[in-house]
């Protein structure tokens, strides 16, 4: 019988719901030759439904999402007012417990990266650090943020992250600052170091953040997994990102131990919306993580090497890879590849 399933997609704001509908005809063609079928319900989410409904995520799409076995998310405008409501990712991350970020990036052929044989990981503790969001004013002027750090969650990222890295080139990095931060990263620290001895065939170093940036910089081929809290690991993989080429080929997966969630890393880069011009490589390499994710791994890898042929012919650029093509033009030319 053949295999269907469920997946909630939300188009976001900006440039989102060009990148969703350009992977949503990517994963429809992947159906064509596939024995399983994708039913995608779209829910209205993000900065737009603030006016309407008084949220950015309204009850209605979030009943829908639990209906879901995996969410494609496009990318939101987040209101930054005090007071408004937070990211919708945010809110999806806690709500599901979708405690690993996990953001992939890799030199693809023929776009030009920082270096040519980046292949490595930032695995992202998702659900407290500093995105707890517990925040106050202790005064006028004086503001305070909560870095919530548990024993229990950094055990869990930190497991996630061997296991990963045992399947992969079994090298492990964590990325903390725990020479100021004592406590804090002291947890997150020993927390690593406990799991290691679960997984003696993975190397292990670590990096101070501020260390870690740089090297991403200076010699980023030497990375394979690194495992960090949350805000580091916001940080240090958009930096990734970039070293590798463009944000516009980013995707990342927020995983829990029931549901998950898939995003490209950039943002709804607001300035281009609806101009048919932004790379919709990511959001299209999320779709892929979430085949992956589904059990649908040669599914998966087809979208990737479709992907992977399209940069290699060259013929079709977006104007991040300094190129003419459209959104449309790329979905278009990835979309027929992956049933070679
Ligand atoms: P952004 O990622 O939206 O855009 C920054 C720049 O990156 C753009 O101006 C553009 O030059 C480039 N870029 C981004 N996506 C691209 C693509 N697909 N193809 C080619 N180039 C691309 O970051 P921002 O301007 O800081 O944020 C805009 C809004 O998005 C903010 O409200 C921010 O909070 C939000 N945001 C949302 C998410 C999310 O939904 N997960 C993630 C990051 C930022």
């Amino acid at each position: 019988m053949t295999k269907t399933y469920k997946i909630a997609v939300l188009k976001g704001d900006g440039i989102g719901p060009e990148v969703t509908e350009a992977t949503v005809k990517v994963l429809q063609a992947i159906q064509v030759k596939s024995d399983f079928k994708l039913n995608f319900l779209y829910g209205e989410a993000g900065y737009h439904c603030i006016a309407q409904y008084g949220t950015n995520l309204p009850k209605e799409t979030l009943e829908l999402i639990k209906q879901t076995s995996a969410c494609l998310k496009g990318p939101m405008t987040t209101p930054e007012e005090p007071g408004a409501p937070v990211s919708v990712a945010v809110t999806l991350r806690k709500i599901f417990n979708l405690y690993a970020n996990v953001r992939p990036c890799r030199s693809f052929p023929s776009v030009e990266a920082l270096k040519p044989n980046i292949d490595l990981v930032v695995v992202r503790e998702n659900t407290e650090g500093l995105y707890s969001g517990a925040e106050s004013l202790l005064a006028p002027g004086v503001g305070i943020a909560l870095r919530i750090i548990t024993k229990e969650a950094s055990l869990k990222i930190a497991e996630f992250a061997f296991k990963l890295a045992s399947q992969r080139r079994k090298h492990l990095t964590y990325v903390h600052k725990g020479n100021i931060l004592r406590i804090t990263d002291g947890i997150f620290k020993d927390a690593v170091k406990e799991v290691s001895q679960k997984y003696p065939d993975v190397t292990v170093d670590d990096l101070h953040i501020d260390a870690a940036t740089m090297q991403l910089i200076k010699k980023p081929e030497a990375y394979d997994v690194i495992v960090t809290t949350n805000l580091f690991g916001d940080i240090l993989s958009d930096e990734a990102a970039q070293v590798t080429g463009s944000l516009g080929l980013a995707a990342g997966a927020n995983i829990g131990e029931t549901y998950g969630m898939f995003e490209p890393v950039h943002g709804s880069a607001p300035k281009y919306t609806g101009q048919n011009r932004v790379n919709p490589i990511a959001t299209i390499m999320a779709g892929s993580m979430m085949l992956d994710y589904l059990g649908e791994k040669e599914a998966a890898a087809k979208i990737e090497n479709a992907v992977i042929n399209v940069l290699n012919e060259g013929k079709v650029r977006t104007a991040d890879l300094g190129g003419s093509a459209t959104t449309s033009e790329m979905a278009n030319a990835i979309a027929a590849q992956v049933n070679p």
